[in-house]
């Protein structure tokens, strides 16, 4: 197998099938109140089926409109977005976790986690062991029946990164899901982050400005300009697995940081 030549491509053999997930140009101004807001200039790359993609850019360059358009909440006005095959249906198919959990405080946890099936209309039974399991994933187990408020702020966002993958989900998209999390809370969930991809190999896109939470997370790092988004460099992430928290003291891991931030023009 010949690896593709083209950074921008995600990394696949010639003769591999087509990528998982293929932006072409994409382009998203945003109108509103007679002004015009250019959130994204010019994006194209792939994503390939199991890969967990990391988008860094600097605050406003136009990650979250990314994901927005990726998650079908927001259209684009330029350019051509293809996720999955034919079958791909964007309201089963997609898991989505934002920076804040978004949990219905009125719910028990495991309700919570429950919601994306009852919507969905799937059967509930094995649903609520899906849910269960993933609750056991996440390192919450014994906490089905209680409500979000007797939760920490890392334990909640768990709890919503359960829910994103309760109905089984081809594509995972997470907002800059442990940006509201204090430090140490964050690397628990990076850890995480990384135990459920590796059980699960779900097509992960994590949006972050954490250079360190990209490069420990992702198996790719996607640069973006400063807005309105452009894509500027791509990175492979190649660092031992399972990844432990102990890799950032390496210096392989040091030196693919230091590339990004400057691509980032951060040194
Ligand atoms: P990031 O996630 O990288 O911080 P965003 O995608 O949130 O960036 O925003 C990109 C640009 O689009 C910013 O200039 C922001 O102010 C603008 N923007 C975001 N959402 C809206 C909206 N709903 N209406 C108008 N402008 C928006």
């Amino acid at each position: 197998m010949r690896a593709s030549a083209d950074p921008l491509l995600a990394p696949r053999g010639a003769d591999a099938a087509p990528p998982f997930l293929s932006l072409r140009g994409v382009a998203k101004t945003y109108r509103a109140g007679g002004r015009e807001t250019v959130a994204i200039g010019d994006v194209t790359f792939d994503v390939a089926e199991g890969e967990l993609l990391a988008l860094v850019g600097p605050s406003g360059c136009g990650k979250s409109t990314l994901l927005k358009i990726l998650a079908g909440l927001h259209g684009h006005d330029a350019g051509q977005l293809r996720i999955g095959d034919a079958g791909f249906d964007p309201g089963r198919d997609i898991g989505v976790a934002f920076q804040q959990p978004l949990l219905l405080k009125w719910r028990r946890v495991l309700d919570n986690v429950l919601l994306p099936a009852e919507i969905l209309g799937l059967p509930m039974a094995a649903a609520r062991d899906r849910a269960r399991d993933l609750l056991a994933l996440v390192g919450l187990a014994g906490t089905e029946g209680k409500y979000p408020y007797e939760l920490s702020g890392g334990m909640q966002q768990r709890v919503s990164l359960a829910r994103a993958l309760v109905h089984d989900p081809k594509l995972v998209l997470l907002d800059e899901p442990f940006g509201a999390l204090d430090a140490l809370t964050r690397e628990r969930m990076n850890l995480e982050l990384r135990r459920i991809w590796a059980a699960s190999r779900k097509t992960v896109v994590l949006v972050t400005h954490g250079v360190q939470e990209a490069v420990f997370c992702a198996t790719r790092v996607a640069v973006l300009t400063a807005g309105p988004a452009r894509m500027a460099d791509f990175f492979a992430v190649d660092l031992p697995e399972p990844r432990e928290l102990a890799v950032r003291n390496t210096p392989e891991f040091g030196a693919l940081a230091r590339r990004v931030y400057e691509r980032l023009g951060m040194t």
